[in-house]
Parts: structure tokens; C-alpha cells; sequence
């Protein structure tokens, strides 16, 4: 396990007063270690779970050559470029049987969809192009059908013995399938992680609370919280912790003896006169950050250790937009790879703004984005107006962030920027 110290000699370029959005999931990437404890699952139990091993085919799938279509079975020798054929037919073969005797030249087997195929029979020709004889015999017009047309070879979903999924994977709807298809009852994933998530600030009133001046409700739980499920962790709120050392200490200890990363926000920004950071530095290895980006600057990141456990510590700032993006930005990826996952990073969409976007070039901006389809096929992005830190509800207006990297400028109207998608994450 690296201290935050090394890992901050060894990265290229840190300066924690002005660390870039990159330069922050690098250092992430070294401070996390994925977790190695695995658990057998039920396949219908194992949906939003990461794969701890490949899943090898102990099958293929199909297992047999198998017609695609419901039409009549035959050999393809026989067909002639330009000219008609008529077959007899000896029989009707059903899904789920096998067609025991031979069917040689001059004849066709009629065939439902998923039927096995005979091997000495290459194409199927669907019912609706042939013209039935009176005689029992079929007409199959030129043209209609080629060598090989509908049928399904063996192997061609998988091959035994190949990996039909790869450790890392997070299962999605057609992974449970795909893991059924192979006639498998469980499935090897890594365990859930624990993350412990709690708010700070003498100014944060929790539900329930009586309003009193200056004082705001706690937004950023419940954020947290819709953030974090639907990762698929198991989530542990810890509430609202006031600006007292002992009961930041006592929160900190808990958190860190029972989760695998702990998440709170408020109380890490330059000025504050609390005792969060303090804190955090007395508990743990930490770090902190100015980061250049924007909503979001000052982060806490290091370790906490209680009780022989350590978690991950995430001190995100307190405006409820900055726990967002941060959380979208770093603390997701993160997570990702420390439930074991070696899901790439969220696919980057381009769209073009529908209005000039002030950027400074040495940062990076997320802006709340509204992304639509124009007439004419193309995405289109407008932002959500108002961009404050602390207007949640351009988050909720929002259907992705435009983000405007470290090095670029100004845009114009009509210029193509990336755009996050909140797909399934928000
Ligand atoms: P801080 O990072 O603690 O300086 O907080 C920055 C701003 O975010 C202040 O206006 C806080 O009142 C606000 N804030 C902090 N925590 C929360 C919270 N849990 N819910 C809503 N607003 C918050
Ligand atoms: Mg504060």
C-alpha cells in the first residue's frame, strides 16, 4: 500500500495547489487497491456485481447447427444459378429434436426455427418463398435463397472452452443471459464494497430540523446516497456530523472500521475555519488538493486507519453541485476500481454548443448541459443557465456535463464540445 507521500513522488508534475483533473485520477488510480475477497452468487442475484474471474464456456452455443428461420431444409449442391428446384418432402423436423433419418437428393426436410439441421443439409428456404406441389413436393423459384442462407452454425454465440466473459466485467441484463445461456447456476464476483458517507457543517440542518438563520438542509446525503446506489454499493449514512472535534473524531473512526471508503463533504476549502481538515490529518494520511477545475476546487484524499482497517477517504467540497461533478469526475472511477471493475471511462459524446461558453485555458469546467437532437441529426448542447456551485437544481435540469478541458479556451456558437452523459449515473 503507497502513502500519499510516495505516490505524490513518484507522479509526473503534482503540485497539490494546482492539480489537474487528469493529474487527479492518476494519483487516484495508485492509491487505490481493488479489493481481491470474491463470493458465488445466484446468476439473478448477481446483476450491477463485477466478475473476480473470466467465465470460460463450458458449451457452445448454439450446440448444434440449427435452422433461423421456419422453411424447408436442404443441400445446396443442388441449387443451379438462374433455375427453379423442386424437392420432395420427406418429413417435419421440430425445435428441440433431432431428425433421425437421412434426407438425400431430390428432397427437403421441412424445419421449424431452432430445429437441428442435418448435416447433410446446408440452407434453409423460408416457408413464404416456396410454392407447395400437389404432390407433397415444394418449388423453390430462383433467386430466393443462397448457399448456407438460415442457418445457424454451432459455436457461433460462443465456443466451448473460449471466455465468454472477462474478470473485471461489470454484469449487465445480457451478461446474466449470456451466463444462463451457458447453462451456468452462479457466478464468481468480487464482493460489494462498504462506502460510509456523511455530511459536515454547523450550518447543515438535517430533515426534521427547524429552520433557523443561515442555516441550509443537508442536500449532499442525498445526492450521495442516489449516487452511490446506483453503483451498486452497499451505502452506510452516518447523517449529519457538527463542526466539534470529538464528534468528527468518533464519526471518522467509525467510518474507517466499517467501509471500505468513506465520503464527506463540507469543510475542506481553503478558508474554513473548522475542524474537519484537522481531523483528517490527525487520523489518516491525507492529502489536499486545489484542484484546477471548476464547480469543485479544494479535495481531501488519503487513508484512514481504525482498528487495523483502512478506508479510502474522499473530503469533497461542500457545494452541492461540486459533490456531483467531483463525485462524477474522481470519486466514481475510483470506486469503479476499487470494486474490482475495468469499465473504461465514461464515453465523451460531442455536441455542438448552441451558445458562447467563457472558458479560462488551466482548468477544467463541467458545465450543466442540456443535450438534444436537432433537425438535422446532430447533438446539440445548450447549458442549463445559471452555473453556480450551488444551484442543484442545474444538475437536476441537466442530462450531461459539457466538459471543457484543461487546455482550451473560449467557445463559439456552433463549435463541437464533449459532453459527459448522465446515462445511468445520475
Ligand atoms: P464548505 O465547503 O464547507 O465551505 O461549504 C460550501 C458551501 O456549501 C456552503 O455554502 C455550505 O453551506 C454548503 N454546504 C455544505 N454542506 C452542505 C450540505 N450537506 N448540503 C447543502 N449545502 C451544503
Ligand atoms: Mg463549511
Amino acid at each position: 500500500m503507497k502513502t500519499i507521500a510516495q505516490i505524490a513522488a513518484e507522479l509526473q508534475g503534482y503540485d497539490p495547489q494546482a492539480l489537474s483533473a487528469e493529474r487527479v485520477n492518476d494519483f487516484l488510480a495508485q492509491l487505490i487497491e481493488p479489493v481481491t475477497e470474491t463470493e458465488t452468487l445466484p446468476v439473478f442475484d448477481a446483476l450491477g456485481r463485477v466478475l473476480a474471474q473470466d467465465v470460460v464456456s463450458p458449451i457452445s452455443v448454439p450446440p448444434h447447427d440449427n435452422s433461423a428461420m421456419d422453411g424447408f431444409a436442404f443441400d445446396s449442391a443442388q441449387l443451379r444459378p438462374g433455375e427453379p428446384l423442386t424437392l420432395r418432402v420427406v418429413g417435419t423436423a421440430l425445435a428441440g429434436k433431432a431428425w433421425a433419418s437421412p434426407v438425400g437428393a431430390g428432397e427437403c426436410l421441412k424445419i421449424m426455427t431452432g430445429a437441428i439441421m442435418p448435416p447433410e443439409l446446408d440452407t434453409v428456404v423460408p416457408l413464404e418463398f416456396v410454392r407447395a406441389g400437389e404432390d407433397g413436393s415444394v418449388h423453390i423459384p430462383p433467386g430466393v435463397v443462397s448457399a448456407g442462407d438460415n442457418r445457424r452454425l454451432l459455436g457461433e454465440d460462443l465456443m466451448a472452452g473460449q471466455p465468454a466473459l472477462r474478470k473485471g466485467q461489470t454484469l449487465g441484463p445480457a451478461a446474466l443471459g449470456l451466463i444462463a445461456s451457458l447453462g451456468l447456476p452462479s457466478v464468481s464476483v468480487f464482493r460489494r464494497i462498504k462506502v460510509a458517507y456523511f455530511s459536515t457543517g454547523d450550518e447543515i440542518l438535517s430533515l426534521g430540523d427547524c429552520p433557523r438563520e443561515g442555516a441550509v438542509y443537508d442536500s449532499n446525503r442525498y445526492t450521495v446516497f442516489g449516487l452511490l446506489t446506483r453503483l451498486g454499493v452497499e451505502v452506510v449514512d452516518m447523517g449529519v456530523v457538527g463542526d466539534q472535534p470529538a464528534l468528527l473524531e468518533a464519526a471518522f473512526r467509525q467510518a474507517a472500521a466499517t467501509a471500505d471508503a468513506i465520503i464527506t463533504s463540507g469543510g475542506v476549502s481553503m478558508g474554513e475555519a473548522d475542524h474537519t481538515k484537522a481531523m483528517m490529518k490527525h487520523l489518516g494520511d491525507v492529502a489536499f488538493w486545489r484542484i484546477a477545475m471548476r464547480p469543485g476546487r479544494p479535495m481531501a484524499v488519503g487513508r484512514i486507519t481504525e482498528q487495523g482497517r483502512s478506508a479510502i477517504l474522499f473530503g469533497l467540497p461542500g457545494n452541492p453541485v461540486a459533490v456531483m461533478v467531483t463525485f462524477l469526475a474522481f470519486v466514481r472511477p475510483a470506486l469503479l476500481r476499487l470494486m474490482g471493475s475495468t469499465t473504461a471511462e465514461p464515453l465523451l459524446l460531442k455536441a455542438q454548443s448552441g451558445e458562447p461558453l467563457r472558458k479560462k485555458p488551466g482548468r477544467t469546467e463541467y458545465q450543466r448541459g442540456i443535450v438534444t437532437r436537432g433537425a438535422d441529426g446532430a447533438l446539440h448542447v445548450c447549458t442549463t443557465g445559471n452555473q453556480g456551485s450551488g444551484v442543484l437544481r442545474s444538475m437536476v435540469e441537466a442530462n450531461g456535463l459539457i466538459v471543457l478541458h484543461h487546455s482550451q479556451g473560449n467557445v463559439a456558437v456552433g463549435d463541437a464540445v464533449d459532453v459527459m452523459m448522465f446515462d445511468g449515473a445520475i
